[in-house]
Order: structure tokens, then C-alpha cells, then sequence
């Protein structure tokens, strides 16, 4: 080997490890480009759970000293797994879907699409959401694994849960907004990417539905359901361009558990995507 071709070999060595060591994920996460953003509600006694599903129990066990002056506290719960932001895996419709346990971890790290509807819902707890209203959505190739979560401006109210549920006294009915069965054939159809759906109401069905065909449509397909999703944030975020983590706790024949969601965005949002 000529020193010429030494020195080469040498230079492509130190620039394949800089290149490398500036591309690993963490340098990306940690660059300071990108910021992560919780979309999670609490579980405290005020979590809205479906009705009559288990609520949000704490029991606070221990808090204290011991004897040799060091601090130990612990403390038990209880929950259902369809209340607060949680997933329903696809058993929670279809029999032959998977549980919580079955869920790939691939599928639960995935390129984020937020769909803000609020303002054509409006406040409107009757609102349904059909495909006429997204012909823009069409834009959206989703060409990756992907989640898309609906924005109907609903978790402003997750603190009132009457309001958030659409409850009216004496009758067993609920009223808030959500997704047609039309957005859901024409998603499955569609977008075949798409792993996830998720809302900011209770239900990817609208409140008043006793059918639940969208959890039906979307279940078939293998597809899971991310609801009350807190968008009720001191900020926006970017309706395209994060990644969102789906970390439900690994309940192994669970219909559905809590989930922490996390999205990762970048500071500086991306003018088109894939248009
Ligand atoms: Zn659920």
C-alpha cells in the first residue's frame, strides 16, 4: 500500500467515526434541536374514567421514618384500564386482536400527525368529524409508521368531568365529539402506516354512539386506539415533523392500560411535509 493510500485510508477512517458519533440517535435527541413534550393527563382522584369502569384509587401506605432515622414511603393503587390517557389494544373490539401484552414495541414508536379540528368543532358537543372536512389530510403521505392523533379541543374540560363526558342529569346518554365511521374505512384503506389513532375526548366513537363502529373498523385492522390524549398544553404542537413514544404499562392481557405519551418535536417545525 502506497502512503498515499495509507493517508486515504486513514482520513476516511476519522471521518466514517466523526460522521458516526454526530449521527447516533442520542446526539440527535440531546442536540438541543429537539424538545419533548408530555401529552399525558395525571392520575389523581380527578382522572375521568369511562363510566362504570374502577377509578383511580390511592392508598397511601407508608410515609415515614424508620427507626435508624432514613425515610421509606410506598403506597398501592388501583385502576381500570379505560380511564385517563390510556390505550385500547385491538382485543378491546376484535377477539382475535392482540392485547396490550402482544402490541410490538414497533408500533408504539411513531412518526406523530396531529389533525387540529377545534376549530370546526367549535365547542360542539354533537360534532362529527367526516372525511369532507380533511380533504387536506390527503396531502399527508404518513409514508412511516405513524400515529395520528385528532385535536377536537376537548381537554380544556378534563377537570369538569360532567362537561367533558357530555353527562346530563337523569339520562344514561353521553355528548362530546368525535370521529365518523367514514374516517376510519377511508384510514385503514388509506394509510397503511398508520398504526395508531389517537383523540382528546373519551372515545374515538363520538359520546352519543352505542355502536362503536370506529373502534370496531380500526381493531379489525390491528390498530390501537390512544384517547383522552392531553392537548390542553401551554403551547402548540407541530401538526407534523415530532415522534411519539406510547409507553402503556405492559399489562399482558390488558384491553387497554395507562399510557405515558411523549411527543418529540423539533424547535424548528418543518415547512412541508412530504406534500
Ligand atoms: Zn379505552
Amino acid at each position: 500500500m502506497s502512503p498515499k493510500s495509507l493517508s486515504f485510508v486513514c482520513v476516511s477512517t476519522i471521518i466514517l467515526v466523526v460522521s458516526e458519533s454526530q449521527n447516533t440517535l442520542n446526539d440527535v435527541l440531546f442536540s438541543g434541536n429537539y424538545e419533548f413534550i408530555d401529552l399525558t393527563h395525571p392520575y389523581d382522584n380527578s382522572t375521568i374514567y369511562w363510566p362504570g369502569t374502577q377509578k383511580f384509587v390511592f392508598t397511601k401506605k407508608i410515609a415515614g421514618y424508620r427507626r435508624d432515622g432514613t425515610w421509606y414511603a410506598a403506597n398501592d393503587f388501583a385502576s381500570g384500564e379505560h380511564g385517563g390517557t390510556h390505550i385500547d389494544a385491538p382485543y378491546h373490539f376484535t377477539k382475535s386482536g392482540q392485547s396490550v401484552g402482544d402490541l410490538p414495541v414497533e408500533t408504539l414508536i411513531a412518526s406523530l400527525i396531529v389533525v387540529d379540528v377545534s376549530s370546526m368543532v367549535n365547542d360542539d358537543e354533537n360534532f362529527v368529524l367526516y372525511k369532507y372536512h380533511l380533504k387536506y389530510l390527503l396531502n399527508y403521505n404518513c409514508d412511516k409508521t405513524c400515529l395520528i392523533i385528532f385535536k377536537f379541543g376537548w381537554s380544556k374540560y378534563f377537570n369538569d368531568r360532567n362537561k367533558y363526558l357530555g353527562i346530563e342529569e337523569n339520562t344514561d346518554t353521553l355528548k362530546f365529539p368525535g370521529l365518523s365511521n367514514e374516517i376510519a374505512e377511508w384510514i385503514t384503506t388509506s394509510y397503511k402506516t398508520v398504526v395508531g389513532i389517537g383523540v382528546d375526548v373519551a372515545s374515538v366513537d363520538p359520546g352519543s354512539s352505542d355502536e362503536f363502529r370506529v373502534h370496531k373498523t380500526l381493531s379489525q385492522k390491528g390498530i390501537y386506539n390512544i384517547e383522552n390524549v392531553n392537548l390542553n398544553l401551554n403551547r402548540t404542537i407541530p401538526e407534523f415533523g415530532c415522534t411519539a413514544l406510547v409507553m402503556p404499562m405492559l399489562i399482558s392481557q390488558g384491553t387497554g392500560a395507562p399510557v405515558r405519551l411523549i411527543a418529540i418535536c423539533p424547535k424548528v417545525v418543518p415547512a412541508l411535509y412530504n406534500v
